[in-house]
């Protein structure tokens, strides 16, 4: 199962669950206009989800309770309970905590446990913080996506969100058995693993998280997956998704993300979408080095060859993050107008086209920096090699 499928498949009938619950009202917005507007919050639902709303969500999903945030560019749906602050994490946390409380007086400074309302809070401030960072990188701002495709000018998609026309939106389950039937509901698949999916019709995409699983109950894992997802997810909306980029410079992209979000983790793609996976080596930056150093690494040519990220394998990965970090750290302009040249080709008559993307990787490293693939391999490794502080 790919990922992102374009065309919808059929779609499997929606069960019918418990009844709505009563609307529970935040505790630290409290339903205050003036609180939601200086935290970025615009509502708290109910609102349109996926391709139902938030209200279908409630009544055909059961769990304890779900809960509903829409920020700028982003809606949450969120079934998590409380999460107990581990040790590890109190310095983080307060540092988070401190930047919502800024906005909502009502946020404690150091509470032992998350509640539910405050996990949304921050994976809504910590998502706008995401969305900034994403633009950053492709050296971009809301003011250069127009609501329509236009006449003239750049090519930038046809819509505001990146280049879709409607925000991205993520959905926490506390079950998997509430991940599959969300996500068969308007996929038609069954999947086990977090799930991401272009709505055509609607232009927009969404990531499905079964926060199930040890690896993702607690928010210290969660956040870079979710990260990693996003990265996928925007990186395809850019200029409007309507193929897939090359793998490498995809999976690239959101580790080297993930890992900015938490440099130990590391989300694999399984079969049917994302999983965590802890396989990966612990230091990337060490793997990459030593990679680099016994002459192992694959080359930028044999990676551009990869279809499937089956095809990466762990090398492939470790060397895919490290060189999207070479070009982030070294190359920041130039690596947002690859990003922006790989999203954005057109055909003769004007439509999006994915076709001989090598090529155009090709044509556009050679006119981006004057490198061939070999000349990239080789400032790429020399960039490896060199002494630089610890990322
Ligand atoms: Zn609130
Ligand atoms: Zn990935």
């Amino acid at each position: 199962m790919k990922p992102l499928v374009l065309s919808l498949a059929l779609v499997a009938a929606f069960q019918t669950g418990s009844k709505p619950q009563a609307g529970d009202v935040c505790p630290y917005c409290k339903n205050d206009p003036a609180l939601m507007s200086a935290a970025g919050v615009v509502s708290h639902g109910p609102f349109a989800l996926a391709d139902k709303d938030s209200a279908e969500i409630v009544a055909k999903l059961p769990t304890s309770q779900w809960i509903f945030l829409e920020t700028a560019h982003l809606r949450w749906a969120s079934s998590l309970g409380d999460d107990a602050v581990d040790q590890r994490d109190k310095e983080r946390v307060a540092a988070e905590l401190e930047r919502l409380r800024a906005k909502l007086p009502a946020v404690p400074a150091k509470p032992k446990r998350l509640d539910p309302w405050l996990r949304l809070h921050l994976m809504a401030l910590k998502g706008e913080e995401f969305y900034a960072r994403f633009q950053a990188l492709l050296r971009v701002t809301d003011a250069d996506f127009p609501a329509e495709r236009r006449a003239s000018g750049p090519y930038m998609g046809a819509g505001k969100f990146l280049g879709e026309k409607d925000k991205f939106e993520v959905v926490v389950h506390t079950t998997r058995d509430n991940h599959k039937r969300f996500t068969s509901s308007f996929s038609g698949v069954l999947v086990n693993d977090s799930f991401r999916w272009h709505f055509p019709g609607l232009h927009k995409l969404i990531v499905s998280v079964p926060a199930e699983d040890a690896d993702l109950r607690e928010d210290r894992w969660l956040w870079p997956h979710v990260v990693h997802n996003l990265a996928h997810v925007m990186f395809a909306a850019y200029k409007h998704f309507a193929y897939y980029p090359p793998v490498w410079m995809d999976e690239g992209l959101a580790v080297a993300l993930e890992k900015e979000a938490h440099y130990e983790s590391l989300t694999g793609e399984g079969e049917e979408g994302s999983l965590r996976d802890s396989k990966g080596p612990s230091d990337f930056g060490a793997a990459a080095l030593k990679l680099v150093a016994s002459d192992k690494a694959p080359r930028l040519a044999e990676l551009s060859a990869c279809h499937e990220f089956g095809e990466l394998g762990i090398d492939g990965i470790v060397s895919a993050w490290s060189m999207t970090r070479f070009l982030i750290d070294e190359h920041g302009d130039e690596y947002a107008r690859l990003l922006a040249g790989i999203k954005g080709q057109l055909d003769d008559k004007g439509m999006q086209s994915g076709a001989d993307l090598p090529g155009l990787q090709r044509r556009l490293f050679q006119e981006l920096w004057g490198w061939s693939a070999a000349d990239f391999d080789t400032a790429w490794r020399a960039w490896v090699k060199a002494p630089k502080a610890a990322k």
